[in-house]
């Protein structure tokens, strides 16, 4: 692991953001700021990420009323759900390790094209942005906050691979948002799996048995504590129950995910 990416350092350090419009000011007789998702890159302070429009949020609230508005979900898995459910049909057949799971929103637009900005082409600068939409997220759900945040890890070859921990920066960001500690320090990857795409649900679990374990030290710092484990996208939940059930063994009380989007369901296996 390269100890400049990701320390276990408590994120209390101040880093303002960047300037932007006083909030509520608009300037309309100004021209559309010069950046699009996916296109050349660069963004202009004050401007949304999604439509351009003038903000002091990173998303105008228009934006955030139509893609980040909360909706009824599995409180173990976050799929949506209809008909005043608490828990889906899968969740309640076979538990998850994972108490509350919290979601932005579906894995669409635009989440999908600034998940991809903020994991592939090097925009650290998007936790901001991430992080703050989901802490909006939990204080809509009234969910008692963790104790810390622990970033769903990468194994060191993919980091090195990657050079860059995007689950480190969301749970850093979120750290700083609602003073709580991140720690990439207690939980490790040991090996990746074979990508899951085609593989059924048991041999997604079965393959990543052992996939993570705790680093020295841990042990005795997590026994007893409630622990939000983060990431950028819930796809099949093999991944982030593996990491939850490998900190509950390790005697943690209880473990949340909270991640930006949440793919819809996949077909049933
Ligand atoms: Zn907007
Ligand atoms: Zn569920």
């Amino acid at each position: 692991m390269n100890p400049g990416l990701r320390t276990g350092e408590p994120s209390s350090e101040p880093r303002g953001e960047p300037p932007g419009e006083p909030a509520g000011r608009r300037r309309p007789g100004l021209p559309r700021p010069l950046r699009f998702i996916g296109g050349a890159g660069f963004t202009l302070a004050g401007s949304c990420e999604v439509c351009g429009g003038w903000t002091d949020r990173r998303l105008c609230p228009p934006c955030r009323q139509q893609y980040a508005a909360p909706q009824p979900r599995c409180r173990h898995c976050a799929l949506p759900l209809a008909g005043g459910q608490a828990v889906c049909g899968q969740c309640l057949r076979t538990p998850p390790p994972v108490q509350r799971c919290l979601c932005v929103a579906d894995y669409g637009f635009p989440w999908d094209r600034l998940i991809l900005r903020f994991k592939h082409h090097q925009a650290p600068e998007l936790a901001l942005l991430l992080g703050d939409c989901l802490a909006v997220a939990a204080r809509h759900d009234g969910l008692p906050l963790p104790e810390a945040f622990v970033p769903v890890p990468l194994s060191d070859q993919r980091l090195a691979e990657r050079g860059y921990d995007q689950a480190w920066q969301l749970a850093r960001q979120l750290g700083r948002r609602l003073q709580r500690p991140a720690r990439a320090d207690w939980l490790q990857r040991r090996f990746d799996g074979r990508p899951q795409a085609g593989l059924s649900r048991r041999e997604r679990l079965t393959q990543l048995r052992g996939a993570f374990g705790l680093r020295a030290g841990a042990p005795a710092q997590v026994q007893g504590r409630h622990l939000a484990l983060v990431d950028d996208v819930l796809t099949t939940g093999a991944t982030a129950f593996e990491a939850a059930a490998t900190l509950l063994a390790a005697g943690v009380r209880q473990v949340d995910l909270w991640v930006v989007a949440r793919t819809p369901a996949p077909a049933p296996d």
